[in-house]
């Protein structure tokens, strides 16, 4: 049922894109089985209770020292059975064959948390997702954690690591695609003004290679300045962006992710003087979520509450779900749901949602969540604003994005349906179709 990784040896799931052990890219050629057939159709009994297991988002455990004591750790095992326990649900009896998979679910959320724990992270979430798309260049040859490209030392065990940054066996081999980009903003059936900023576009690369960009900013501060500093946002990192990677080859996912960064701190910085110099327009901001996709490769960075998912029909995580978040939302209300006190459905229509702790141009230095992903074909990378996840859950998002092989229309439809339910505020979705794959010839 499982298969191994072929770099480290890890157990992986099928369908896995990144082994959970070293982080790297599993080939996915030949397809992996999937891990469980459907229920026997011949001959089992009627279902007399179903047990069903409800995925709800889990809760988070902060784990402080390199080292649990007993109790610490106990904690930790009691109360993701406890937050199993809550997710089941039955009236009645229930068949062996429900009951084993209500226990597969409890050991895929220890599995999850063993990988959380290995990887040596400090908030762990009881959930029954693996920690799968955290991606890493570098996978330590002693214990096997997941290490930044150009680090010397393991970050876990502290073992010296292979010098040469390598993206699973052998040179790295880019793959081109070919990209089908929508961009859509509206302002929605309240708001006079649409204050959010999107923009599509290609940069030249040396060796006549393309980067395609792709943003999304959501303006805050009121009449004149949250239209201005969403674009101004826009504008300042589009700007750095084309300039800087047409002077210098970035040869790593590392190099593409300090680039970015400093993209979003050269707008953070522009709109912060611009805030202090110009009276009318003080205390203004904006979100800042950017895609730069590269060959086979997605890089986001990301400051604020506007997200950036990545979708497949074919499931984009260990447990096969078809849409990930790639970004944290910076947001209070993300926060209270971190730590127990809101449920992700209070949240979305909790009065005090437009709250962020972290965003751009409200002070002279920020920090910029960065990620890098694989890209498959069937993926689509989805950027929206908040407009959108206020009226428009995960799944559905998913599910139209995925289902409609127009993503012009599909985009449509997704600010209809936040509309439709309101509208509350501008709504803004960018989509990204990755289509069939060649080899680059380019080596
Ligand atoms: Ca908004």
């Amino acid at each position: 049922m499982s298969a191994r990784c072929p770099f480290c040896g890890a157990t992986v799931m099928p369908r896995s894109r990144f082994c959970p052990k070293c982080g790297r890219a599993l080939p996915q050629s030949p397809p992996l089985q999937h891990p469980v057939s459907p229920p026997a159709e011949t001959g089992d009994p009627p279902i007399e209770g179903a047990l069903r297991f409800d995925r709800a988002h889990g809760k988070r455990l902060q784990i402080s020292d390199n080292t649990l004591d007993l109790r610490e750790l106990i904690n930790v095992v009691e109360s993701s059975v406890q937050w199993w326990k809550r997710g089941l649900n039955s009236s009645d009896a229930v068949t062996r064959e429900q009951a084993a998979r209500a226990i597969d679910e409890l050991s895929q959320i220890m599995r999850s948390l063993s990988q959380q724990l290995a990887q040596g992270r400090t908030t762990i979430r009881v959930t029954r997702r693996l920690p799968a798309l955290r991606t890493f260049d570098i996978a330590c040859p002693s214990c096997g954690s997941g290490n930044r490209a150009g680090a010397r030392f393991c970050q876990r065990c502290g073992a010296l690591l292979d010098a040469t940054p390598h993206y699973g066996v052998g040179p790295v081999q880019p793959r081109t695609f070919t990209l089908q980009i929508v961009a859509r903003t509206d302002t929605g059936r309240v708001r006079q003004q649409n204050q959010d900023a999107v923009y599509t576009g290609e940069i030249d690369l040396p060796d006549r290679q393309k980067a395609y960009l792709c943003l999304v900013a959501d303006g805050m501060g009121g009449a004149a300045a949250g239209e201005y500093a969403s674009h101004l946002a826009a504008d300042v990192s589009r700007a750095y962006l084309e300039r800087e990677s047409a002077n210098h080859p970035l040869p790593t996912d590392e190099t593409w992710r300090a680039l970015l960064r400093d993209a979003v701190r050269a707008a953070n910085r522009r709109i912060y003087d611009v805030a202090h110099a110009d009276a009318a327009r003080r205390g203004m901001g904006t979100t800042l979520t950017i895609a730069l996709i590269v060959g086979d490769r997605l890089h986001i960075a990301s400051v604020g509450d506007s997200r950036a998912y990545l979708l497949n029909l074919n499931g984009v995580t260990d447990d096969g779900a078809s849409a990930a978040q790639l970004t944290s939302d910076h947001s209070l209300v993300a926060r209270l749901v971190d730590i127990g006190q809101l449920t992700p459905e209070q949240a979305r229509t909790h009065p005090q949602r437009n709250i962020l702790y972290r965003s751009i141009g409200t002070d002279p230095s920020v920090d910029v969540d960065t990620r890098s992903e694989a890209l498959e074909p069937g993926d689509i990378v989805l950027l929206c604003s908040d407009g959108l996840v206020n009226h428009v859950r995960d799944e559905e998002i998913a599910q139209i994005a995925l289902s409609d092989p127009d993503i012009e229309r599909a985009a449509t439809r997704l600010i209809s349906l936040a509309n439709e339910r309101g509208g509350r505020d501008n709504i803004s979705v960018v989509m990204v179709r990755i289509e069939g794959g060649r080899r680059s010839s380019f080596g």
